[in-house]
């Protein structure tokens, strides 16, 4: 099947705009009369359900966090990336939009990713607008640093809480819109399927996590923005609830689910300390913009850092890279610490990390600039690792951070699913395979504050979907679905935890399906992931039961679904035979180790539908890129 992007045609720059002018608008009297079912109160799905709040959509919106402020968005540190050219160092539009497919290694769609930098100086007039407290210049102008495989400043940021500050001013527009009554906002709720009927989505299933109590509602719209998966690694940066069960119920549903095994590994996070260790902490890539990685020449070394001299020192990131140095993309840092690593020459007690060393910057701009920039970030270190990182280099490994696949959607954010929008990271976005830094915060917000409020109505306007009973079969069969698979998990009464075998997954996936991937290993991977989903099934154990708060059944039907996208994902990176971007297959690289694509046989995304439980079939979006040329990428 092919897949239809909808791509509107003619000029890059007017692409966009012609596509909002042909999308007939709903009267405002009328959009009250359309319900729209927002899952996600994190940037994607908080911007989106207060905008079509605001425009007077009836609006639902869905999270089983305890606070929609809780949402991930909340641990973005480093900032949010805008073409303001504020710096006059040559920013445009253009270079940004540039910037990205590259750093994707062009593996992204070119409309959706120069829409994004189009409409990204809109997202910072939003915010500021909002109160957002952004650095500031001495004269009062919003300040810029420096990101990963960029050669302008164009990161706004306030401090290393940027996610926060964004979210509380999407927080502050969604609590407007529920005062106002246009917003209804369910706490607690965790959605556990995708409810399609005559092949629409229209509506969801959710659990309320306080009693057990399974609900459907129905809406004339479903707007999945879940966020990310990447926790099917086990140890991540992210938070520890974060999952894929509403992407995976929605794939499960008929929903194509693209590229999912582009996943990023983070060159900055602060290495495992142990075992039992439940999730790893990210250094903000901020750091870099003045910290500078190195390891020592030799091998083995065992002087610790303030004696070895410089001369002994390989600032790598500067050597291999001389034109980007320490902002080097994240793909490319990490797998370049990686190979450091494997020659013997990673620092501390487990040889697995790099120096980020602040010495020079600290003696350059002194400690209130650094502190400044930085102060909480440094702070975190401390009270993790517990050493200065004002007086010792902080200690780095790379981890997984992020998730580029996600599920498809065309250029109006809908799903080949009709009703079915999907934003923010849940979707497979505009980041092909490797997001540069501070555009994720970009393209959640884009997508809810600008994007979904037009082309929902290219939807909605075609005529309102027929009023749906509750007591429609197909809403019944998805509930009793659900009740079936939580007693089911109940009733194994088996001898693990969630959580153990969660770690065994995440250990099989990072061991194989991580930095570097090669065919045996992943072939390996996915015979290792039934066993151990197959485990699952019959060797789980979970305590209490389902009719008040228990965390133990919320993580096994995370898990459940870790199980299965788990294997999608090795079964993807088996069938990209190329490396691009994050996906590195240790079979297709340059003498020098970096990525060799192949863009006769892969320049395209891939999009999985879910085919019983046996093959899954991949279907082909190709790439057709009319305004880049593809190049070998490179940051020397
Ligand atoms: C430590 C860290 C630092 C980062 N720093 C930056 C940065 O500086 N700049 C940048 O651009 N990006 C950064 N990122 C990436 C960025 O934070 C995320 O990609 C982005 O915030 C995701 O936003 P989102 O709205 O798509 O999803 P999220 O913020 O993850 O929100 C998901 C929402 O969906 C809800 N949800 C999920 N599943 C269900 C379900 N089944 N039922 C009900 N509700 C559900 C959750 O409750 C939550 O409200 C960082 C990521 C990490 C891990």
């Amino acid at each position: 099947m092919s897949l239809d992007s909808k791509v509107p045609s003619g000029p890059l720059e007017l692409k966009w705009q012609k596509h909002k002018d042909n999308i007939k608008p709903i009267s405002p009297a009328n959009k009250r009369k359309y319900k729209i079912l927002v899952v996600g109160t994190g940037l994607a799905g908080g911007s989106a359900a207060a905008t079509l709040g605001e425009l007077g959509f009836d609006v639902e919106v869905f999270t089983y966090h305890d606070s929609a402020r809780r949402a991930h968005s909340v641990a973005a540190q480093g900032g949010i990336n805008a073409a303001k050219n504020y710096q006059n160092d040559g920013d445009s539009v253009w270079r940004l939009f540039i910037d990205t497919i590259k750093g994707g290694d062009y593996r992204a769609r070119e409309a959706n990713t120069y829409r994004l930098a189009e409409l990204s100086g809109n997202i910072i007039d939003q915010a500021t607008a909002q109160g957002v407290p952004f650095a500031r210049e001495y004269g009062g102008y919003l300040d810029n640093r420096s990101f990963g495989g960029a050669l302008v400043s164009r990161t706004f940021y306030a401090r290393g809480q940027t996610g926060q500050q964004l979210l509380l001013g999407v927080y502050s527009g969604l609590s407007r819109q529920v005062g106002a009554g246009h917003v209804k906002l369910h706490s607690r709720q965790e959605m556990l399927d995708l409810i399609v009927i005559d092949g629409i989505a229209r509506g969801i299933v959710v659990r309320d996590l306080t009693n057990g109590k399974i609900e459907s509602f129905i809406g004339d719209a479903v707007i999945l923005a879940t966020g990310g998966y990447a926790n099917v690694f086990f140890l991540s940066t992210l938070a520890l609830h974060c999952n894929a069960t509403a992407i995976w119920r929605a794939y499960k549903k008929g929903a194509y689910f693209a590229n999912p095994c582009f996943t990023q590994i983070h060159p900055t996070c602060i290495p495992q300390h142990g075992e039992y260790q439940s999730k790893l902490t990210l250094m903000s890539e901020s750091l870099r913009n003045d910290g500078r990685v190195w390891v020592p020449k030799n091998p083995g070394e065992t002087r610790p850092p303030d004696q070895i001299p410089e001369e002994d020192r390989d600032y790598f990131l500067e050597r291999l890279y001389p034109s980007y140095g320490n902002l080097s993309p994240r793909d490319i840092a990490s797998r370049a610490a990686k190979r450091m690593c494997d020659e013997g020459r990673g620092v501390g007690k487990s040889r697995q990390a790099v120096y980020l060393d602040f010495s020079d910057a600290l003696n350059r701009l002194g400690r209130k600039v650094i502190d400044d920039r930085y102060g909480n970030l440094f702070e975190m270190y401390e009270r993790i690792v517990d050493e200065n990182p004002y007086k010792v280099p902080m200690m780095i490994y790379p981890a997984p951070h992020y998730t580029m696949g996600g599920l498809w959607v065309d250029y109006n954010l809908m799903n080949n699913i009709p009703g079915l929008f999907v934003l923010g990271e849940a979707n497979f976005s505009d980041h092909g395979a490797n997001r540069l830094g501070a555009s994720a915060l970009m393209q959640g917000l884009a997508d809810g504050y600008f994007i979904i409020p037009y082309t929902i109505n290219a939807y909605l306007s075609n005529g309102k979907p027929p009023a749906v009973p509750l007591d429609h079969p197909e809403i019944k069969k998805a509930e009793s679905d659900v009740k079936e698979r939580i007693n089911k998990l109940i009733s194994i009464n088996g001898k693990e935890t969630p959580t153990s075998l969660h770690r065994k997954l995440g250990k099989v996936m990072w061991n194989y399906v991580g930095m570097g991937r090669n065919e045996q290993g992943l072939k390996f991977a996915i015979n290792q992931i039934q066993e151990i989903r197959d485990e699952f099934w019959h060797n789980l154990k979970i305590v209490g039961n389902d009719s008040y708060v228990n965390p133990v059944i919320e993580k096994a039907l995370r898990v459940a679904d870790f199980m299965e996208l788990a294997e999608l994902i090795a079964l993807d990176a088996l069938e990209r035979d190329e490396s691009c971007g994050a996906h590195f297959r240790e079979e297709h690289q340059t003498p020098e180790g970096e990525a060799l694509r192949d863009d006769e046989h892969f320049a395209h995304v891939a999009a999985w539908e879910y085919n019983g439980d046996n093959k899954p079939i991949r279907h082909k979006e190709e790439l057709n890129y009319e305004f880049v040329q593809l190049a070998t990428r490179s940051y020397k």
